[in-house]
């Protein structure tokens, strides 16, 4: 059952983990795209500001060119202003002889306060390096007091014809405000800055977005040398010189901690003409961030997606543990009555056996005649029955108890009850319940049980055991009919010779230890005018058996079929020749049990014995008990018709012993009744056996039938059965059971006799 479970479960966790794994690749590669994303845009933003700057300054250095030579030609300086006018970036113009003092400017400039450029400290050397470069040189950023801007100074040499340099033409780019150098904003946004960085000093030339003050961020170099760093991670990332770096004019991408500790991914590019690194950098948090956006709505999806099949799972591995639980019920209960069965109680039996278990009792329940019932009514009205046998037994338990079907219509109680008194009082209290009438279909009737009882651990300590043990009080019980016994070791004797019994008889008839005697039957005037044939069994292991001891176990082990015909056989052959042999004829009464009666072939093999024999001119007679008629009379009456047609005799044995009704009796084809021995025994001092006997011989006569007394062992006895108008006797008073030898000589002592 839990095979199944677990595999259902392992196909879920196999899908979980699967899911997992994609989720692990998706993101692993949205993390991946992510990254790229960032890193091609920053590239392009890179490529466009260092584009855009460098056309800008390329434009500023033509203008510088084209107004320094125009004023070295005119001497005017106005031209300054008009071009100011048209250029809106630059703060103002300048121009500056070779020893740093200005000696043109701007009109919205006073030349006389302007500092010579050759011994400020801020920009002797930007100025000396200016007058080296043929192109144009960009300054320290820095705050133009005057017109209260910061600006990127831009300084050009100025050359005559000669090609001599003769004043540097100086401007003010302003970087903020309502003219700055760039109208567009060139960042993303808040997680991200463009910088540009002098390569000389490292100075900081601008940065799109700022949220420090100017000051800090233009009066100083790029922070703790972070630029070399920078670069020397992308010459071990790229596998590329400074030198490479700095003339390819390519793009390069970087991942890297800021030194304030925050991760940052950058693009970096080197504009040669004018020395500056355009670098960008992205907050690698805000990578994160979106990374995390895009993580959690996969996470929630695969949640989502989890919890709907972990439901299904769920619900199919509850469907399964459902109907794998009906499985086990069913393997484990009686369908018709809904009971755990056999095998249930040796599964379960360890509950109730174990080291230190509490003591218990086991009744072995056995309903009795069920056979009859289902023969008699089919099995339909038996399955009914049990059905409500085993409600009402169920209803006399306790809930710690166990009721539990052991097979056909015997039932286990396992109960927790121990004291005797309270078992005995209990399981009476049982039978009683199930002896009230059962009403099916139209039919309302009474059916008896017999619990045998066992307790643990006294009569056992393994189920077995207590099975054995409660049976063999059941057995005894059965003798009594709906009764309770309690198991004592005494029983066990009865239990173990039954056993023996049945295991001798298996080899019996083989070792040839059955044979048959004869008890003669005298008639009114003293005459014998028949035997009846009883079996003996000299057992090698037990001497001798009697009869009404190994019968029923022969019966019950099947060893009666062929015991029977063993019976017929020996009994006709010896009869046979001893009528040959004395030339007489006699009766020869032969003791059928019931099962042997009811066996489908009982009648086909008589015949067939009969024929076999040709003793069709010797009297036989059939002796069936009483208690035959209980059984199925519709199927029994026309077989005994058969034998009465074939000519042979039918005595009824042990009458008054059982119940057969007069109405019955007149039905049936019976040429002689046998009047118990127990009757005969107390006719001389028992009132009610003396009416008994009169009774039956008087409705025997009624019926035209014979009447035999059996067990006459005293002249008082047949004295007064002849009075009451017995024709038949048998008895020690005569003959005991004789065995051939002894027959024929007792026939032939008749003979001189009379
Ligand atoms: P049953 O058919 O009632 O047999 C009569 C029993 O009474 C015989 O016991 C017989 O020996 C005994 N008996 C006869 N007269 C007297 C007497 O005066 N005093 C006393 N005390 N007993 C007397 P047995 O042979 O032990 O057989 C017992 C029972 O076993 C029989 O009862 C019969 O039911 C069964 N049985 C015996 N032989 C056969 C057989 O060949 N086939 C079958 N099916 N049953 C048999
Ligand atoms: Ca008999
Ligand atoms: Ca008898």
């Amino acid at each position: 059952m839990a095979v199944l479970q677990k595999n259902i479960w392992m196909i879920f966790y196999i899908l979980l983990m699967g899911a997992f794994v994609f989720l692990g690749i998706i993101s692993f590669s949205k993390w991946k795209n992510i990254h790229e994303q960032y890193a091609t845009d920053q590239a392009n933003l890179v490529k466009l500001v260092s584009n855009a700057t460098h056309s800008l300054f390329l434009s500023q250095e033509m203008t510088l060119n084209i107004l320094g030579n125009q004023i070295l030609k005119d001497k005017d300086p106005r031209i300054m202003d008009d071009l100011l006018v048209l250029n809106p970036s630059v703060v103002a113009f300048g121009f500056v002889d070779l020893e740093g003092n200005y000696l043109h400017v701007s009109s919205n400039f006073n030349k006389a306060k302007l500092p010579n450029l050759r011994q400020h400290t801020a920009t002797k050397d930007s100025f000396d390096y200016t007058m080296t470069q043929e192109k144009m040189v960009l300054g320290r950023t820095y705050f133009i007091a005057a017109s209260g801007r910061w600006g990127i100074p831009i300084r050009k040499s100025i050359y005559n014809d000669q090609g001599k340099i003769v004043g540097v033409m100086t401007a003010g780019l302003a970087i903020e405000g309502a003219f700055k150098i760039f109208t567009e904003n060139l960042s993303f946004g808040e997680y991200n800055k463009v910088t540009l960085i002098r390569d000389r000093d490292q100075f900081v030339q601008f940065q799109s977005s700022n949220n420090e003050t100017p000051k800090n961020l233009y009066e100083k170099p790029f922070p703790n040398h972070f630029l070399n760093t920078l670069l020397e991670n992308v010459v071990q990332e790229h596998h590329v010189s400074i030198e490479t770096i700095k003339q390819n004019r390519e793009i390069y991408g970087l991942e890297i901690a800021h030194p304030d500790g925050k991760m940052v991914q950058i693009a970096l590019k080197y504009d040669p003409r004018y020395e500056l690194w355009v670098l960008s950098e992205i907050d690698h948090e805000q990578i994160v961030n979106e990374f995390v956006e895009s993580f959690m709505s996969y996470v929630l999806i695969f949640v989502i997606v989890h919890a709907i099949l972990f439901l299904l799972f769920k619900l199919i591995s509850h469907a399964e543990e459902k109907r794998s639980k009906d499985l086990i019920f069913q393997a484990t209960h009686d369908e018709l009555t809904k009971l755990p069965n056999r095998s249930s109680l040796q599964q379960s039996i360890h509950k109730w056996i174990y080291e230190k278990a509490p003591p218990f009792s086991l009744y072995y329940l056995d309903m009795d005649h069920f056979k009859n019932i289902n023969d008699s009514f089919g099995h339909e009205f038996g399955d009914i029955l049990l059905v409500e046998f085993a409600k009402r037994i169920s209803k006399m338990v306790r809930k710690e108890s166990v009721v539990i079907r052991q097979g056909g219509d015997e039932f286990v109680i396992l109960t927790y009850r121990t004291d005797e008194e309270d078992i005995l009082a209990h399981s009476q209290a049982i039978l009683n319940e199930i002896s009230k009438p059962y009403h099916i279909k139209q039919f309302s009737f009474v059916v008896g049980a017999s619990i045998g009882i066992a307790k643990y651990p006294q009569h056992g300590t393994t189920l077995d055991m207590l099975l054995r043990a409660s049976d063999i009080a059941m057995y005894e019980a059965k003798k009594y009919k709906n009764s309770v016994r309690l198991f004592a070791p005494s029983m066990q004797e009865g239990y173990l010779n039954r056993v023996n019994v049945e295991q001798a008889l298996h080899t019996a008839l083989d070792k040839h230890e059955f044979f048959m005697v004869y008890q003669p039957q005298i008639d009114h005037d003293g005459k014998i005018y028949g035997v009846e044939a009883l079996v003996r069994w000299n057992s090698a292991d037990m001497g001798l058996v009697p009869p009404d001891q190994f019968i029923p176990i022969a019966e019950a082990a099947g060893v009666m079929p062929r015991l029977g015909h063993f019976i017929l056989k020996t009994t006709l052959k010896e009869m046979k020749t001893l009528q040959a042999e004395l030339g007489i004829a006699f009766q020869t009464s032969i003791n059928i049990s019931i099962k042997q009666f009811m066996e489908t072939k009982f009648l086909e093999n008589l015949t067939k014995q009969i024929e076999h024999e040709k003793l069709a001119h010797i009297s036989l007679c059939l002796e069936i008990t009483e208690s035959l008629f209980i059984e199925d009379i519709d199927y029994i009456l026309p077989l005994l018709q058969k034998v009465h047609e074939m000519g042979l005799h039918i005595s009824m044995d042990d009458f008054g012993t059982g119940y057969s009704s007069l109405s019955i009796l007149r039905k049936l084809p019976i040429d002689e009744l046998k009047i118990d021995k127990s009757f005969v025994d107390t006719i001389l001092n028992d009132i009610t056996a003396k009416k008994m006997i009169q009774n039956i011989i008087s409705i025997g006569k009624n019926l035209d039938m014979y009447i035999l007394a059996e067990g006459v062992e005293t002249q008082e006895q047949e004295e007064i059965l002849k009075e009451f108008g017995c024709d038949r006797f048998q008895g020690y008073l005569y003959a005991k059971p004789l065995a051939y030898d002894a027959l024929k000589e007792f026939f032939e002592k008749q003979r001189k006799n009379s």
